[in-house]
């Protein structure tokens, strides 16, 4: 189904790519040719992957934001120029990837910005948690995330060039009761990542891990009002992160800075498993 909104789903970018219009400084989203960087998120239809769309657009990249049912918003490409497009993208669906890898790829080229951000969470106490609840968060939270990129990484190596940056979680780290399956999927992200990070770092491509806290998002609703004012309380920072802290880290993963940083957790908690 194509989008309501303004986006150009599976259409080329519009013309001169934008990327000299966008906010003072942000170069993050131009390649080595000048070019705007084309980059995928998963789940960019609300949270924190819509927060890392929209700033990797202010930066000038070109971004496709996968969906599931419900697409981004048409704010989202507001100023966009034409580099974004709305691609379906159900990580548990493999043929869903390929189709939406080869429609960025038909449209723009190669993925060279990978951010695994969806997931979902079916929390409940171990002793209650069936077959189910942790069949679906593993095959959406860490299963999901190696179809992904699986599917990126043929390109950028034949590229020698390439970002991976995946959204774990501090409970990773922490655990956090009535969450086992989340946590096992969200620390297997780390032992898959840095496994990846070895395997293609000498054809340049990075693969990092972002590890967020408390934030302001429907996950964070679902958990109840109780259980967000607990977890908020014990951050040092005294607060919830908003998403677009958590984009902040992302796109400095995806920015020429971080050009030598691979195989990294980076942590955007306020604090709360600092020395962890
Ligand atoms: P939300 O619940 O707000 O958004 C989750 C996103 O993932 C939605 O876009 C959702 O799409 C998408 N999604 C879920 N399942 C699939 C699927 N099978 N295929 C494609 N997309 C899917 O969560 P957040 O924005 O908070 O979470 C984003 C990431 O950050 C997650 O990986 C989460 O684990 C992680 N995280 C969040 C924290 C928080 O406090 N909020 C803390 C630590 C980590 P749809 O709209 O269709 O459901």
């Amino acid at each position: 189904m194509r989008e309501a909104n303004t986006m150009a789903e599976g259409q080329a970018e519009g013309p001169a790519g934008g990327s000299s219009r966008t906010s003072a400084g942000a170069t993050g989203g131009l390649g080595p040719e000048g070019t705007p960087r084309v980059a995928l998120v998963t789940g960019a239809n609300r949270g924190i992957g819509l927060a890392c769309a929209e700033r990797l657009l202010a930066e000038g990249y070109r971004v496709a934001l996968g969906h599931r049912d419900t697409p981004p918003p048409a704010r989202a490409v507001e100023g966009s120029e034409g580099r974004a497009m709305a691609v379906r993208l159900d990580v548990t669906d493999p043929e869903q990837v390929e189709a939406a890898f080869a429609s960025v790829e038909g449209a723009w080229g190669p993925v060279e910005v990978l951010v695994a951000n969806a997931g979902i969470t079916r929390d409940t106490l171990l002793l209650r948690m069936g077959e189910e609840d942790w069949q679906q968060v593993l095959d959406t939270d860490l299963t999901g995330v190696y179809r992904v990129a699986r599917r990126a990484l043929g390109p950028m190596v034949r590229a020698r060039r390439g970002r991976l940056v995946l959204i774990s979680s501090v409970v990773a780290h922490v655990g956090s009761p009535g969450q086992a399956n989340y946590a096992a999927a969200k620390a297997g992200l780390v032992g898959f990542a840095r496994s990846l990070a070895r395997e293609v770092g000498s054809r340049g491509i990075t693969v990092n891990v972002v590890a967020p806290g408390v934030v302001t998002t429907d996950m964070l609703a679902a958990a109840g009002e109780a259980r967000g004012a607990q977890l908020t309380a014990m951050v040092p920072l005294g607060r919830a992160a908003s998403p677009a802290e958590v984009a902040g880290a992302v796109s400095f993963l995806c920015s020429p800075d971080a050009s030598y940083v691979t195989g990294a957790v980076l942590p955007v908690d306020g604090g709360l498993a600092m020395g962890l």
